[in-house]
């Protein structure tokens, strides 16, 4: 693709970016090197054995690592992508490379539980990085967060598990005007859904895990942002925290990201039917899903999610914790397991007990679901709900 510019659309992007005719027997496939190091020079002396630019070591950057980090970086429309092992990886490096003891870090009250996990409790708790929580549906509570020395404001959105959308344009302005960075967890959505690097983000993060291998078969995680940004986080986080991924998985995600924007499609037209199904049905208490007009964030998403409002829903039933679990129960193409973005649709219930509900807004504390929408027909996945919610 060295030769073709950047105005090419997002399918052919997806398709070709990364890819190239493999020198040695031609084939029109990149193939997978499993292999821990590279030939040295004649004199390899002069070498920083900790770059990331020079083929050393498969933790310093390995073959299937770099192609899948110049899609990557296409996509989300970045100078650079950093590729690492899981999704939580490319979270702590961003966090490890970008804060030390004494900074502040303003965080989305509604993320992946390892964001708050770290955010909230391991970096205070271990190095003395302070964090404040704060509502980032609201660009005035973000505001309102700051003190002297914040240094990173990270949000995520749609969010983990209520599905809170924040409006990232609005919070980048804060960020510009104050000299931080803001750094997006664009999961969710993928990025042929929205682009928080276009909206004034300076590091958009991806687990890898979900929509872009959209396969359930393969971790990883990605940084994308400026060169400089992501120079760091690959010497700091990858060559020496660690958390480089294998060169299988980067071949398998790399494999899955060709029909991301397809999968896309797909999940979001779904997603909104399913969701305007729930919305309807009696036995159902709320449905959170940004592509409904009852949901508060709906206009906010409709400006910055130009490819569709992605496949995950919360939603809860007008009754008790017993009869959330016998609804699961019923189910029989719908499975029960923790992830999404996978081509199966997926659903997980979160009792009354989870931790943050203090975190959460009224509705979600009589227990809730999270359902991410596979690649499945709509309408059986309709059928599914509607007969596993007959009982009620
Ligand atoms: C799953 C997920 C992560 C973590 O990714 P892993 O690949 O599981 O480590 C981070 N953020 C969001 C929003 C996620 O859904």
């Amino acid at each position: 693709m060295g030769t073709i510019d950047g105005k090419l659309g997002f399918l052919t992007r997806s398709v070709h970016v990364g890819n190239d005719i493999d020198r040695e027997t031609g084939a029109i496939r990149r193939p997978i090197t499993m292999a821990n190091s590279y030939a040295l020079p004649y004199d390899p002396s002069d070498l920083n054995w900790s770059s990331s630019d020079v083929r050393i070591y498969t933790r310093n950057g390995g073959a299937n690592q770099q192609y899948l980090q110049e899609k990557l970086a296409s996509l989300e429309g970045a100078e650079d992508c950093a590729v690492l092992a899981t999704g939580v990886a490319a979270l702590a490096g961003v966090f490890f490379t970008f804060l030390k003891s004494g900074d502040h870090a303003v965080v989305s009250d509604s993320t992946y539980i390892a964001a708050y996990r770290l955010m909230h409790e391991l970096l205070p708790g271990k190095y003395g990085i302070r964090t404040t929580l704060a509502d980032s549906s609201d660009p005035a509570a973000i505001h309102a967060a700051l003190r002297p020395e914040t240094k990173l404001i990270h949000i995520e959105t749609p969010s983990n598990p209520t599905i809170k959308i924040s409006d990232i344009a609005a919070i980048a302005e804060t960020a510009r005007s104050r000299g931080l960075l803001l750094s997006v967890d664009n999961t969710f959505a993928s990025p042929y859904n929205q682009c928080p690097l276009a909206l004034g983000a300076d590091l958009c993060v991806e687990s890898l895990t979900k929509y872009i291998n959209g396969h359930g078969d393969a971790m990883g995680g990605a940084v994308a942002g400026r060169r400089e940004l992501i120079d760091k986080i690959r010497a700091e986080a990858m060559v020496n925290l660690g958390g480089a991924v294998s060169p299988f998985n980067a071949w398998l995600i790399m494999r899955g990201a060709v029909t991301l924007p397809l999968r896309m499609r797909q999940h979001n037209a779904a997603a909104l039917q399913v969701a305007g199904f729930l919305e309807q049905h009696p036995a159902v208490r709320f449905v959170s899903y940004p592509g409904l007009e009852s949901h508060a964030g709906h206009t906010v998403a409709k400006k910055q999610m130009p490819g569709g409002f992605g496949g995950v829903m919360a939603f809860g039933l007008k009754a008790g914790h017993d009869a959330h679990n016998r609804m699961v129960s019923r189910l029989k193409i719908i499975t029960s397991a923790v992830s999404l973005g996978h081509d199966e649709s997926l659903i997980v219930f979160l009792g009354e007990q989870d931790e943050r509900q203090y975190l959460y807004p009224p509705e979600f504390h009589a227990g809730f679901y999270r359902l991410s929408i596979g690649l499945e027909d709509p309408e059986d996945l309709i059928d599914d709900l509607a007969q596993a919610l007959s009982f009620l």
